[in-house]
């Protein structure tokens, strides 16, 4: 499986995640069809957010009441290793309960894509995905 997403929303979510260094950021991904084309930075209301992330709860619920009356749907969620690689961790499996999500992780080695599946290869509840970036870069980069 390929997970698509927007050039702008991949680097939105890169400058949030290197913002928020040393920090673990956090937020949601949006779009349809399979197609990423926003990321929207949520608060890191966890308690140790140097190891952990827990998205605030009223950014979810917000998403959710703008997908219910016609906005873009949530596809899943990314969040920084800022320490460590981009690989799901085993409490990052525990909390990964919505079937068919999508996890994008950016660590150390860049980012990569998961999805949430029962019985997945990674922890038992990931499997990967690959990434691939839509849209034109903008003038001026690289
Ligand atoms: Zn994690």
């Amino acid at each position: 499986m390929t997970v698509r997403i927007a050039r702008h929303a991949l680097a939105e979510i890169r400058a949030d995640c290197a913002a928020r260094a040393p920090e673990e950021a956090c937020g949601l991904l949006l779009g349809q069809g399979g197609h990423i084309e926003r990321g929207v930075a949520a608060p890191n209301v966890a308690d140790e957010r140097l190891r952990h992330f827990e998205i605030d709860p009223a950014a979810l619920f917000a998403a959710h009441r703008g997908a219910r009356s016609g906005g873009p749907a949530i596809l899943g969620c990314y969040h920084s290793h800022p320490g460590a690689l981009a690989r799901p961790s085993r409490l990052d499996a525990q909390r990964a309960l919505d079937a068919g999500w999508i996890w994008l992780i950016l660590g150390q080695d860049g980012e990569k894509a998961y999805r949430v599946v029962a019985n997945g290869s990674i922890h038992g509840r990931f499997e990967a995905v690959a990434i691939e970036v839509v849209g034109k870069a903008s003038v001026g980069t690289r």
